[in-house]
Formats: structure tokens, sequence, C-alpha cells
């Protein structure tokens, strides 16, 4: 399971839409002060569900759609898709392909999809749960996450842990059933 594409438009600096292709491998983004680099990770957070404009370096979510700039009007709407791989089908869907997007007007509340058919938040976490991937799944590590782990309670760090190897799915149920 990998990145394969990533879609931008009017999100933050991205006004007009970006398409990126990525392989399997280790992707390096470069580019000058302010370019938006860090951009790039927080539209990746953003997707996968982030709700906390703070983390996404606003303070609130409106933010995340492009402002505009001297010589261009600010726009209505941010929108970003991301597509990962699947034919190892750790995403239990059976498609070898996955396409989340999310999208979000000034009026307020954001919508999802996937692959192109709208659905709630809550279907895109399930389908995240035990891949790692997701807003507090392990493969974002983000600057002073690492400190953050060291020095977590040993409850909270456990949950790491449950969640690379694969069970927080069945807790997440156990925990729904038990409240029926
Ligand atoms: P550094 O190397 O300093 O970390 P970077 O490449 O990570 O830089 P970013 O932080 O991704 O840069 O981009 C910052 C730029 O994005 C700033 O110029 C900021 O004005 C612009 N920006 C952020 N939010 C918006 C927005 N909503 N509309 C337009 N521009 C925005
Ligand atoms: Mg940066």
């Amino acid at each position: 399971m990998y990145l394969k594409r990533l879609e931008i438009q009017g999100f933050k600096s991205f006004a007009n839409k970006i398409e990126m292709q990525f392989e399997n491998g280790i992707i390096g983004v470069v580019g000058p002060n302010g370019s938006g680099k860090s951009n790039i990770s927080d539209s990746i957070r953003w997707v996968l569900g982030e709700q906390s404009p703070k983390s996404l370096r606003g303070s609130k979510m409106e933010d995340v759609i492009f402002a505009g700039t001297n010589s261009r009007k600010p726009l209505g709407m941010a929108e970003v898709s991301l597509t990962l791989d699947n034919t190892s089908m750790l995403m239990p869907i059976d498609y070898g392909e996955v396409t989340i997007t999310r999208r979000v007007y000034r009026s307020g509340e954001s919508e999802y999809y996937l692959n192109k058919a709208s659905c709630r938040l809550k279907d895109i976490r399930e389908l995240l749960m035990d891949t790692g991937i997701g807003k507090e799944g392990y493969s974002i590590i983000g600057q002073g996450k690492i400190d953050e782990i060291l020095s977590s309670k040993p409850e909270e760090r456990r949950l790491i842990f449950e969640e690379a190897a694969g069970i927080i799915k069945y807790k997440s149920r156990r925990d729904e059933a038990e409240k029926k």
C-alpha cells in the first residue's frame, strides 16, 4: 500500500489544480522557504480527516481555503484527493485503488467521498483503521511527534502498537457492541 496520486485545488497556497504522481518508494519534496512543502503534508493530513485547524497551522478550518494574493481573488472552496494503492487489499474494500476526497466551502461542513461516491468521515476512518494511515496513524510523523511518543504514558503508547498489530478494529467493534 502506498500513495499513488495527490490532487490539490484551492487548498492553502495551491489556487490552481495540481496533480502529483508518486512511485512506490522514497519521495523527497524540496523547494525554497514558503513555497508550499508543508502545505502538501497538511493537505494529506486534512484529506484523511484532520479536524483541528491548529494542527494544520491555522486558527479556523476556513484557513485551509486559498485566501487570495495581491493579484488573485480568494477562492470559495478547497478540494484534495488522495489515491492509495490497494493491490495488497490491506484496506478491506474490493478495489485495487482507493481515492479519498474531501471538500470544504467557506460556509462550513466538509464533504467526503470514497472513489467519487459521497460518504461519511466514519467510513473513511473504518477503511483506514489498522493500516497505520489516517490522522492518528503512525504513518504521519510530524515535528515533535517522536518526543510525544517517548514521553507519553504507557497506555497511550500502547495504542500505537495496537494499530501496528492490526487489532484496533476489533477493539472498536467490541466498544460499539458494549454500548448497545
Ligand atoms: P519552509 O521551508 O519554511 O518550511 P514551506 O515550503 O514548508 O516552507 P509552507 O509553510 O508550506 O512552506 O507554505 C507557506 C505559504 O503558504 C505562505 O506563503 C502562506 O502565505 C501560504 N498560505 C498558507 N495558507 C494559505 C491560504 N489559505 N491561502 C493562500 N496562501 C496560503
Ligand atoms: Mg515547511
